[in-house]
């Protein structure tokens, strides 16, 4: 079965998450699309400069809260997207009580509201649920290894725990979620500061300061270009009838990070040199979307090639260095 384009089920759009990275490029592709959008956010990992623009429509509503408390919402809402959640290792790695509540108690929060508004509902899951992954690419119906007891687990078990929850909605017949894994994403409006990889060596290139590679590098991610994630959510999000199963949305092609650092040498002109630090606890050592459930439920496949997607991704983080904003949090 195919999904089309993204049809008007009602109007107003729900955004958790919506000034960060994904959401705000989400909100931004709600609005092309007509939708009323409803941001919610902390800005724990974001900042306004992301939604400056859309703040000055009437489509679009900003609300400051954090999703660990509930949400006394009463306009209708026809659509709700839970995007909150802090992902870059050391960024969910500072608070992780509050990273797990945010999965837990936070996607539990929305799903009640969901439920009250009769909204569909999308949860950002993550290659994560996979963990340090024994089967390779990873398919959906993939159990996962996951060290329940690490320091990454505060985020690995709290999606995996939002998944259960949305699962058991779906099956109580409570809410129509629906639940995408995403596996790396990159792009304009990431924080230069956050942590990741992308942001870290497009960031130290530019700056010419030593690349910092964890481990040998030889470990594998798969990284696709924002536009092409937010096109999947959206005909996640949309698509009948509901799946009834987590589908992956990534880019299958896998690169090793020093590719990565060599790929990010060769498009910016940089006198850095490659240092090796400490590989972090639990780091998976290899990660591959299998997207044929994607393909086959959503007609969906990346269409933007890692070397493609670095040039905006680059220009992004140039414009930040030289504003001199390392950090553009709020
Ligand atoms: P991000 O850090 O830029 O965005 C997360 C947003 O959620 C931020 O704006 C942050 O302020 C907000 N937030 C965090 N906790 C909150 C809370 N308790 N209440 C309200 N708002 C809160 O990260 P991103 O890359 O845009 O990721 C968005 C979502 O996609 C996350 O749920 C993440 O787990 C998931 N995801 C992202 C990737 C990726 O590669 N970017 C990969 C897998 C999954
Ligand atoms: N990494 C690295 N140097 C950095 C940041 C990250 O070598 O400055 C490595 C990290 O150890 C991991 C990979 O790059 O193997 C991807 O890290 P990231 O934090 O972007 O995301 P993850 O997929 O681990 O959540």
């Amino acid at each position: 079965m195919m999904a089309s384009a993204h049809p008007h089920r009602g109007n107003t759009v729900l955004v958790a998450g919506g000034s960060g990275f994904l959401g705000s490029s989400l909100c931004e592709a709600l609005i092309a699309d007509g939708k009323k959008v409803i941001c919610v956010d902390n800005f724990q990992t974001s900042s306004h400069h992301n939604i400056e623009k859309l703040a000055r429509r009437r489509d679009f509503t900003f609300v400051r809260h954090d999703i660990c408390e509930p949400l006394p919402i009463e306009e209708p809402i026809h659509q709700i997207y839970n995007l909150a959640c802090p992902a870059s290792p050391p960024a969910y790695q500072a608070d992780p009580v509050h990273t797990m509540m945010t999965s837990v108690v936070g996607t539990g929060n929305l799903l009640r509201l969901a439920e009250r508004h009769g909204a569909t509902f999308l949860q950002a899951s993550t290659s994560e649920v996979y963990g340090d992954p024994l089967e390779h690419p990873q398919r959906e119906d993939y159990w996962g290894h996951v060290n329940c007891t690490g320091p990454r687990a505060c985020y690995d078990e709290g999606k995996r725990a939002a998944e259960t929850l949305c699962f058991d909605a779906l099956r109580a017949g409570n809410v129509d979620a629906r639940v995408v894994r995403i596996f790396n994403t990159y792009g304009p409006r990431m924080q230069p500061d956050d942590g990741r990889i992308v942001s870290n060596l497009i960031v130290q290139a530019l700056r010419h300061q030593p690349l910092t590679i964890y481990g040998n590098g030889e470990q594998t991610r798969s990284f696709c270009y924002v536009d092409d994630l937010v096109d999947g959510l959206m005909r996640l999000m949309n698509v009948t009838p509901n799946p009834g199963c987590p589908v992956n949305i990534g880019n299958p092609g896998e690169f090793t990070i020093m590719e990565l650092a060599d790929l990010v040498r060769s498009l910016v002109p940089t006198s850095s040199i490659i240092v090796h630090k400490p590989l972090p606890t639990d780091d998976p050592k290899r990660r591959c979307p299998d997207i044929s459930r994607a393909r086959e439920i959503l007609d969906w496949q990346p269409t933007t090639p890692l070397a493609e997607g670095l040039l905006p991704t680059i220009r992004w983080f140039q414009e930040c260095v030289e504003q001199g904003q390392l950090s553009r949090r709020a």
